[in-house]
């Protein structure tokens, strides 16, 4: 439900995509056919619980399919509507084409609350969910492809893989028919911190840039940069992590659904995270200041703020007391239309959920990629790119020995060298070049035209340009 005053999330997608081809040259027939959402299937269906039938009502929406399949994921939440969905699955369409992952946009929901249930139900009513949803090809590898979303992870997807294999015992590509599995069910390295991953690297991006720095009046690199989190989720939590352990971040606000915490010196992600497995949420946790309505954190000094949590978070409500100078949208929709607004008119920046969050489909790709193939990435390459590194090793090491020449290698130096990428090395490069050359060619848009003056806007011309040339080879 939109707050009074406010588009609904559907309608705010839809305005920022006015905004973007306001400035296309696109026909208003193919603008539309892009624009409007193809088909939402809403499925109601009974368990038996606890002795009684309990009616579950869930979606399955596909925004676009120029390129098949599609691809999106399926969310657990209560407050799971049409609207939602729909706007989720247009996000997907564009965000697919920004970072090249070849799919059309989809995305599911389930109105539940997961904390109501034990594991066996929600395992009874994901298998249910799930086979409402093959039956019709919603599930499959080449049609319809899901992953994790708000309240989902591994083990659902795990259910749900082997939901469709019980369902479809001779197909050869079943594990392709959902991703973000777990390693054993036909995952990938990387692919549960692959949205977090993402979020860090588009960071590391904006501020290799000088001109970038300048937009938002910042200096230097992430070393020592304050932030602010809203939601130690999977998202919220490896961005977290990542950016305090390895670019020097300070965490110095972490907002739960149970309030937040604060502290100046900065809060240590990991114990926070503990914390929270272990007592359900933030409040009580020791050794930082609590703050029982943690929104307001979201207002606070800080140099980037990380919504991670939710759609819609960031609004006419309290846009204009927002002070952070860079915000990136890890969650997807946390600033509403009106919002956006505001905040640019006060000179903020805004990295797009488009680009930000794309970590999680890109993995995702490499995932549907590598159960297609039936092989692990670098499993072919890993042990003969070792041995020509050996050979090199010792050919220097042989030829300092016979010259006389006393050379040494640096310490770390051979190790390094000779250690072949596995899966994970070849994921997180394989992700760092998507969120590279998916942020490059926002970027030209954003300096290289004057009708454009934000990331958003840019992101949707990328994105809407390449699936308007998808439809337009297929004679639209
Ligand atoms: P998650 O369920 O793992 O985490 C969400 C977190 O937000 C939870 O810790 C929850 O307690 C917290 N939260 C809920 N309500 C809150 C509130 N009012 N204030 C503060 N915190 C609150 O979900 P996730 O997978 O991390 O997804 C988060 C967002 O990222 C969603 O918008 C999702 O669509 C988006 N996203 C996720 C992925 C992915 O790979 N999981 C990929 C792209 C985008």
């Amino acid at each position: 439900m939109a707050a009074p005053g406010e588009p609904s999330f559907r309608e705010s997608v839809d305005m920022m995509f006015n905004r973007a081809v306001a400035l296309m040259d696109l026909s208003p027939g193919l603008e539309q056919k892009i624009r409007v959402c193809n088909s939402t299937y809403t499925v109601r269906f009974g368990v038996r619980l606890r002795g009684k039938i309990e009616t579950f009502t869930g979606y399955r929406s596909v925004h676009s399919e120029h390129m098949e399949p599609v691809k999106g994921g399926i969310r657990y939440a209560g407050n799971v509507s049409q609207d939602e969905v729909e706007a989720l699955a247009a996000l997907m369409s564009y965000k697919c084409a920004l970072v090249e992952a070849p799919f059309g946009g989809s995305k599911g929901g389930l109105c539940i609350d997961p904390r109501q249930y034990e594991e066996h139900e929600l395992e009874q009513i994901t298998r249910r969910f799930a086979y409402e949803l093959i039956k019709r090809d919603l599930i499959n590898p080449s049609q319809n492809v899901p992953a994790p979303d708000m309240g989902t992870g591994e083990r659902e997807m795990a259910w749900i893989v082997d939901q469709y294999a019980r369902m479809n015992t001779t197909d050869i590509n079943s594990r392709a028919c959902v991703t973000g599995k777990p390693i054993n069910a036909g995952g990938i390295q990387g692919r549960v911190e692959a949205t977090g991953r993402g979020v860090q690297f588009a960071l590391r991006e904006y501020f290799r840039y000088p001109e970038e720095r300048r937009a938002c009046g910042l200096s230097g690199d992430l070393d020592g940069k304050s932030v602010v989190v809203q939601g130690l989720g999977n998202v919220g939590y490896h961005a977290a992590l990542f950016l305090q352990r390895e670019d020097g971040c300070k965490i110095i606000g972490i907002i739960e659904h149970d309030g937040g915490l604060w502290d100046e010196n900065g809060l240590d992600v990991q114990s926070v995270k503990d914390w929270i497995v272990t007592h359900g949420g933030v409040k009580d946790y020791p050794e930082a200041t609590y703050v029982e309505n943690g929104a307001v954190l979201m207002e606070s000094d800080c140099d980037i703020l990380i919504p991670a949590a939710m759609e819609g978070v960031i609004n006419l409500h309290n846009a204009d007391r927002v002070k952070a100078p860079v915000i990136i949208e890890a969650a997807n929709g946390p600033i509403t239309f009106g919002a956006d607004e505001i905040l640019r008119k006060k000179g903020a920046v805004i990295i797009p959920d488009m680009f930000a969050n794309a970590g999680g489909v890109t993995v995702s790709y490499f995932e549907w990629v590598k159960n297609l193939g039936h092989i692990r990435f670098g499993r072919m390459q890993r042990r003969q790119e070792e041995s020509r590194h050996q050979l090199l090793i010792d050919e220097l090491e042989r030829l300092s020995a016979e010259k006389g020449l006393g050379w040494s290698l640096s310490p770390g130096f051979k190790e390094k060298y000779l250690h072949g990428a596995g899966e994970l090395e070849l994921v997180r490069s394989g992700l760092d070049d998507t969120m590279r050359t998916a942020y490059g060619a926002m970027r030209e848009i954003w300096h290289g035209r004057n009708d454009v003056t934000d990331l958003r806007v840019a992101a949707y011309i990328v994105a809407i340009d390449r699936v308007a040339k998808s439809y337009r080879s297929k004679g639209l």
